[in-house]
């Protein structure tokens, strides 16, 4: 084969695989669960969102995705999503958890509602703790997987967004690494994506509160697309991270790395 031909032709790097990718109506879900299928993959799309999740694998496909209804707080529907990935594509390779919710923050913490705390949390952490559960639960006897979660810039810094989602971030870190520390023995691999803004139907809603009280108007850098985190996502799905696990992987252009990230 001729340099030329080697070079036009794409490099499936999922090839063969199965992915179940949670928040996959939309956004960076959306994105992913495209990628990973020009990659090879076969996905599973898991949302509360049923008439858009429909529609996205519909459009990707019947033979290549998926629909399941799936509200990632509820534990029933978590381990209904990961029981037809198998049902429908015979296996589970990689487990996305993308599914995740923000709410307008209120600088002061007493005008925050306990119930909203539990609300974000519930989506957030527990439903990455639910769909980390129910993965383990079948790449464990296969001995193989990838794990995935979506955290964000809000994993690793406070003074952003709300008190619940920058909890929330932080815990599913904390839930990552326990679990890539467990479940290492068995060959699957946990990870966590860390975006900073993403230009996603998710940040829209945000930036109108921003416009109240500026919180994005000191960043510096520009807003990521949700390409750039399919491609992380791809990356951390594939074989070529095979030596990856424990991995926060943040996609901020340094962001975080510096104090001065407001000034
Ligand atoms: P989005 O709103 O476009 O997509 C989120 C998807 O999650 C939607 O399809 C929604 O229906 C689904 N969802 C919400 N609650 C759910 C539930 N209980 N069960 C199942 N699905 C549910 O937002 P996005 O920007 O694509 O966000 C995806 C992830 O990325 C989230 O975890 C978010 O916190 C994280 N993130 C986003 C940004 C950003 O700037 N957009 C930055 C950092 C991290």
């Amino acid at each position: 084969m001729s340099i030329a031909s080697l070079a036009s032709t794409t490099i499936r790097r999922l090839e063969g695989k199965v992915a179940v990718i949670t928040g996959g109506a939309s956004g960076l879900g959306e994105c992913t669960a495209r990628t990973f299928v020009k990659h090879g993959a076969k996905v599973l799309i898991a949302d509360i969102k049923d008439e858009l999740g429909k529609f996205v694998s519909k459009d990707i496909g019947p033979e290549f995705s998926s629909f399941v209804h799936c509200d990632v707080s509820k534990e029933k529907d978590v381990e209904n999503a990961v029981n037809a990935a198998i049902s429908h594509f015979g296996k589970l390779d990689i487990m996305f958890n993308n599914a995740g919710i923000i709410e307008h923050p209120k600088p002061d913490i007493l005008d925050n509602e306990t119930s909203d705390f539990e609300r974000v949390l519930s989506v957030n952490l527990v439903g990455a703790f639910l769909g980390t559960k129910h993965a383990a639960r079948v790449m464990k006897p296969a001995r193989r997987g990838s794990i995935i979660t979506t955290a964000s810039i809000c994993s690793v810094v406070g003074g952003i967004a709300s008190h619940a989602y920058t909890s929330s971030k932080h815990g599913v870190v904390g839930l990552m690494r326990n679990a890539a520390v467990e479940l290492g023995q068995y060959g699957i691999r946990v990870n966590c994506v860390s975006p900073y803004g993403v230009a996603t139907p998710l940040a829209k809603d945000f930036f109108k509160l921003d416009d109240v009280h500026g919180i994005y108007a000191n960043l510096k850098g520009a807003i990521l697309e949700p390409e750039d985190v399919a491609g992380a996502a791809l990356y951390l799905g594939s074989d070529e991270s095979k030596y990856v696990s424990g991995l926060n992987l943040i996609l901020d252009g340094g962001f975080t790395i510096t104090n001065s990230g407001f000034s």
